[in-house]
């Protein structure tokens, strides 16, 4: 591999938070690493008559942003369905459902994703608003929140899902009055309907959606992706999509655990991590086990400590017993596996720090990377422990912010002061503890600007008036993009990313301006130009940029060569 060197803007070495921004003027990469940097670079584009220049044109080259938390292959695959995401209310879901219908008018389903649940009150959809346009041929959506799920009366039918039919275990079937289903299904009820009886896209799709996915990563920079959820059948859709090259990002896998099943799975998952070690491909890993510790607010799913504010006498649903989910625990790390547990409830982080603390107990002191994600609300008492255990906290930044969900969803379930204790990312952080960002794509936009913007500022980008919501838990720019470098590099298992010093990985992103030095108002405006995975070009703008304004150094950088 040749070598690449950039000139003519600013390099950012280092988010380094706490010590100031470490930048220089130059830096050379050579055989995927950083071989020199400043006037030692600049010579190396001189002597090199093969060196590629990039002249950055007054932009930044930054260390790569990861991805802490996606579902890569769910998002792609919304394409495949009705273009229901833009959707803005419940009329504009039924027309995207109309549109697709009419487009493909011999489909024996329609599967699409996802819907904006606040367009029914209280996320409640009914069936018979989607027969009107769906007529016999069975439908599933997926909410937003990707725990629940809308169906026609033909789903419902396929299914054989009528009055009679119990709630599963750790699921809803919503009702009617008379307890026939309303065609809302939450949690396991939407998940079995989805692995059992809803058809999948054929295995090309799926590769196509893949592919689509991580060239969406790549166009802004992001060189990791942690694929939060994975279930046997994809497996087979990353192991075709690496081995034809048609990964963009490098993506992690992590293998969802069955609380009913996950002493059997440990054989399958290690199967499944060998055999995607031995295709050998390096975009490509399955190095993690997901739990789902519970599910979600909006749908009172999520395990709380104390009663929803709106229900008394109601915890949510937490789908782990404390004794099995430590069990568990500490059987997938004395396997070798990273545990990445999904935790929203105060009680679900409680519950996934307690079964954390007994894998460590269990297995001795040792360098872990066990990751709790979301955090969304955690009880100020358990703050600590994130850094007293050495567990990643993985925060979705674009959540930091009081829009219509959080309004009439969230806040109404938790009530004072439990509203208080959401996205403690600022808490967090000064506790010591190593702090990672994600999207959770498709829940949420995979695009990390406008959450770089919301973890700085607790306000949506889109409205500069509007108060910072619990201005304590904002974060300065350098902290909240070392989440995205410094924090996913100990996330990925990769302690030679996440900088750009030398001899570190050449993962790097280049900016039309710096990310730290740009008001947080101006950042989801930053464009992106270029993304190189390891010294390799993973995307180029084009046509070739022209940056309109000089971009001007963070206040606070310091120059080194
Ligand atoms: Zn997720």
């Amino acid at each position: 591999m040749g070598t690449i060197v950039f000139t003519g803007g600013t390099v950012l070495i280092d988010a380094a938070p706490g010590r100031g921004a470490l930048t220089s003027t130059a830096i050379a990469f050579r055989d995927g690493r950083v071989a020199a940097l400043g006037a030692d670079a600049e010579r190396s584009a001189a002597q090199d008559p093969d060196a590629e220049v990039v002249d950055l044109g007054g932009g930044t080259l930054a260390p790569a942003p990861g991805e802490g938390h996606a579902h890569p292959l769910l998002g792609g695959q919304e394409a495949l369905g009705p273009a229901i995401r833009g959707a803005s209310d419940l009329q504009g879901i039924l027309d995207a459902v109309a549109a697709w219908k009419a487009a493909h008018p011999d489909a024996a389903w329609i599967v699409g994703g996802s819907y904006d649940a606040t367009f029914a009150a209280g996320g409640l959809f009914d069936a018979r608003w989607l027969d009107e346009v769906t007529g016999d041929t069975p439908t599933i959506l997926r909410a937003w929140d990707y725990h629940t799920a809308w169906v026609n009366s033909a789903a419902l039918a396929a299914a054989g899902i009528t009055a009679e039919t119990p709630d599963p275990p750790l699921g809803r079937i919503v009702r009617r009055p008379d307890g026939s289903p309303l065609g809302t299904l939450q949690e396991a009820a939407a998940n079995d309907f989805l692995a059992n009886i809803a058809p999948r896209f054929p295995l090309e799709q799926r590769i196509e959606a893949l592919e689509r996915a991580t060239r969406s990563y790549a166009a802004q920079g992001t060189t990791w992706v942690q694929d939060a959820w994975v279930e046997p059948a994809d497996i087979e859709v990353y192991l075709a999509a690496a081995a034809q090259d048609r990964l963009h990002t490098r993506v992690n896998l992590a293998l969802r655990a069955d609380p009913a099943r996950w002493r059997e799975q440990l054989a399958e998952f290690a199967e499944a991590r060998r055999r995607v070690r031995k295709i050998g491909r390096d975009r490509l890993s399955a190095n993690t086990v997901k739990f789902f510790v519970d599910g979600v607010i909006e749908s009172r799913t999520a395990a709380l400590i104390a009663p929803y504010a709106d229900r008394p006498g109601e915890h949510g649903l937490p789908n782990w017993s404390p004794q099995e989910l430590a069990a568990a625990a500490v059987t997938y790390e004395t396997e070798g596996f990273q545990l990445h547990l999904h935790a929203i409830g105060d009680g679900a982080n409680r519950l996934a720090l307690d079964a954390l603390e007994a894998a460590i107990r269990a297995g001795g002191p040792r360098e872990r990377h066990h990751v709790i994600a979301h955090v969304a609300l955690l009880d100020p008492a358990d703050v600590p422990r994130f850094a007293e255990l050495g567990v990643i906290a993985n925060f979705e930044p674009y959540w930091a912010q009081c829009d219509a969900v959080m309004r009439e969803l969230t806040i109404p379930h938790l009530g004072h002061p439990r509203d208080e204790w959401q996205y403690l990312i600022g808490s967090v952080h000064r506790s010591g503890a190593t702090v990672s960002f994600g999207s959770d794509w498709p829940v949420t936009t995979l695009d990390w600007r406008p959450a770089l913007a919301t973890a700085i500022a607790r306000r949506s980008h889109t409205d500069p008036g509007a108060e910072a919501w619990l201005p304590d838990e904002r974060i300065d720019a350098a902290a909240a993009y070392a989440a995205y470098t410094r924090g996913i590099a100990r996330q990925a298992l990769a302690p030679d990313r996440g900088t750009l010093e030398l001899g570190r990985t050449a993962d790097a992103v280049w900016l039309s301006a710096d990310p730290l030095g740009a008001a947080p108002d101006a950042i989801a405006e930053i464009e992106v130009f270029g993304t190189w995975l390891a010294g390799i070009e993973t995307f180029r703008a084009q046509p070739a940029p022209r940056i309109s304004t000089p971009s001007t150094a963070s206040p606070h950088s310091k120059e080194t060569s």
